[in-house]
């Protein structure tokens, strides 16, 4: 591969209409590997003047900068550093050994249970947290964006490009543009909706997605109105996690911290690992 700076790119793990990402190895210590998110900057990207730093950044750097002072979270994707000119910017990430999405995860995984997906939850919800009090609203949470390591079930919450400063809101706040099959009804709705609640519902599609290997809505319509069609085999206090955190009105679905608090999350059942 080509070598970019000390790194020698390999294989493309991922694209979109952003640019790519690649993993690569640096030249000057062999063994380790990172992402590179390339970049390519447009028009409609923002740019944030937070925390002290001397000129308007990347919301992506900005965000994931504050994310990185210590302490940090082990279920947040490390942010190494990154290479920035007038046209695009390339984003160093940590590259955690054997992982993979969590959607491939979860097709993959045939003998899936409710202790594999609360170990799972269990750091997605850490994850959330942590972006809360450090005053970051994800705004894109989903399985392609959740990355989980085999054989120990680590998972990295990465893409922070839709992501918003908290404290920002609500003075000014930026049009959600989250996957759509996450999307709450309220910010279909009014995509400006105070967006908070919305993690909420994206933890609920992401629970509903590990435990029935598809998604809950596929479109607008039933996003809305759709009935939500849970597996009668599940715990009771799993059905009951899910169902709250995609009630549809905002004002009534589960908080960050009743989800913490959840009797799902102590339950063992007979068959633990
Ligand atoms: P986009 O903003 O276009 O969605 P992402 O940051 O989500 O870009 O990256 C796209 C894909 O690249 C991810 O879904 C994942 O498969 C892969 N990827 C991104 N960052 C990493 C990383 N740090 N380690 C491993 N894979 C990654
Ligand atoms: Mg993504
Ligand atoms: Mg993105």
């Amino acid at each position: 591969g080509s070598v970019v700076a000390d790194f020698e790119v390999k294989d493309m793990i991922g694209k979109g209409g952003f640019g790519q990402v690649y993993v690569a190895s640096r030249v000057s210590s062999e063994k380790e590997k990172v992402a590179l998110k390339y970049i390519i900057k447009r028009r409609q990207d923002r740019y944030l003047n937070i925390d002290g730093h001397s000129k308007p950044m990347l919301a992506e750097v900005a965000i994931m900068l504050r994310l990185m002072k210590a302490p940090q979270c082990p279920n947040i994707i490390r942010l190494h550093d990154w290479i920035e000119n007038e046209s695009d910017c390339t984003l160093i990430l940590e590259y955690p050994e054997s992982c993979q999405t969590l959607d491939r995860y979860i097709t993959d995984t045939l003998d899936m249970n409710e202790n594999k997906a609360r170990r799972l939850m269990r750091q997605l919800v850490q994850a959330v947290r942590f972006c809360v009090e450090r005053g970051v609203f994800h705004g894109d949470i989903h399985a392609r964006n959740i990355l989980v390591t085999t054989p120990r079930l680590e998972l990295k919450l990465i893409d922070f490009g839709c992501a918003w400063p908290v404290t920002r809101m609500p003075f000014y706040s930026w049009k959600y543009q989250g996957a759509r099959c996450y999307t709450p009804p309220e910010i279909l709705r009014h995509p400006k909706f105070f967006p908070s609640m919305a993690n909420i519902w994206a933890i609920g599609i992401v629970l509903y997605e590990i435990m029935h290997g598809r998604l809950p809505f596929y479109d607008r319509q039933s996003i809305m109105v759709g009935d939500l069609h849970l597996n009668p085999t599940l715990s009771s206090a799993c059905q009951d996690l899910i169902s709250k955190c995609l009630i549809r009105n905002p004002v009534r679905r589960i908080l960050l911290h009743q989800v913490e608090e959840h009797q799902w999350f102590n339950a063992t059942s007979p068959n633990a690992v």
